[in-house]
């Protein structure tokens, strides 16, 4: 079978679970802040099956509907600018490469692995040695993605470095708040130790409360925002919100 044959029949298959999918959710409970699509509940999603957590349409999980909210909330990205985006994902990338006014850089080390598709090329990049110059972005989005580099510093520092003065980004990661510092332990390599160690096959840590201070301590101001708090409990489950997670927005201040 040519591997145009096999694309096309995976497409097709994927195109029927989806509208499979949207005919047993069929409802107007649950909202997606993204694609503005509604259910009855989101699907189910990750190795323990999260209740209410996959947009049937445009396949947003709890925290990019919660980043998405509070970008769209706080007018972050309103106006005409350079956006850098780490490890981007397909919500998102949507949005930012049809946005008007928005130069975006999509960027990973794997830029292979990204088949979206659409006219932004994803360039390859290095989070450890940021191939742009220093003050050269006003956003930077930048998305469970330093849960994966053992030198995370050197990483937010990079981040930082290619800011622009007054810019700003947002950091997610997994957090385990009942820790008070990170854990991490670099002698555990195999992806078998790191999935019982850190929760993940490619995880090296397991940040903690301490977060917010290894972003301040590379020159980031961090604002912990526990802008989930601002919904109500109905509009939680509505709009599928995980109800533990903080943003962090970090902000290049002069
Ligand atoms: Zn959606």
């Amino acid at each position: 079978m040519s591997n145009l044959l096999k694309s096309y029949i995976k497409q097709k298959h994927r195109e029927y679970r989806k509208k499979s999918k949207e005919r047993i959710f069929k409802g107007n409970i649950v909202h997606c802040t993204i694609c503005n699509s509604e259910y009855r509940e989101f699907g189910p999603f990750g190795k323990k099956k999260r209740k209410n957590a996959k947009c049937h349409n445009c396949g947003s999980l709890e925290r990019h509907r919660l980043v998405w909210e509070y970008i769209q909330d706080r007018k972050l990205i309103n106006k005409p600018m350079r956006l850098l985006h780490f490890a981007p994902e397909k919500v998102f990338y949507g949005i930012f490469s049809e946005m008007p006014g928005i130069d975006y850089f999509p960027c990973d080390l794997h830029p292979n692995i990204y088949d979206y598709g659409g006219k932004t090329k994803v360039r390859k990049a290095d989070i450890t040695n940021i191939p742009f110059p220093n003050d050269h972005f006003d956003f930077i989005l930048c998305n469970h993605v330093l849960e994966h580099i053992p030198e995370d510093a050197l990483a937010m520092s990079e981040l930082y470095r290619v800011m622009k003065p007054n810019g700003m980004g947002i950091f997610q990661v997994p957090i385990d708040y009942n820790r008070d510092t990170t854990y991490e332990d670099f002698s555990i390599t195999s992806p078998k130790a790191r999935l019982k160690a850190f929760g993940r096959r490619d995880h090296v840590r397991w940040y903690g409360k301490d977060y917010k201070e290894r972003l301040k301590k590379v020159g980031f101001e961090v604002t912990e925002d526990h802008f989930v708090d601002s919904f109500s409990k109905e509009d939680q489950f509505k709009f599928g919100f995980d109800t533990t997670e903080l943003i962090y927005l970090c902000k290049k201040t002069v």
